[in-house]
């Protein structure tokens, strides 16, 4: 199941219009995903590519 990178919510909770919001990224192999909440109040932080470390 797909979820949140950061704070854990699953893509199958949100609705189909929240899910329009969310943001992925690749990294390595695998592909990482923010919310549409999380996506939106962090985007300056992922502008400013904080490490990996940031996110644990
Ligand atoms: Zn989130």
């Amino acid at each position: 199941m797909t979820s949140c990178h950061r704070c854990g919510r699953s893509r199958s909770s949100v609705s189909d219009l929240e899910l329009l919001a969310w943001s992925s990224e690749r990294t390595g192999k695998s592909v990482r995903w923010l919310c549409h909440v999380c996506a939106k109040t962090h985007v300056r932080d992922i502008e400013g590519k904080l490490p990996d470390e940031y996110w644990r």
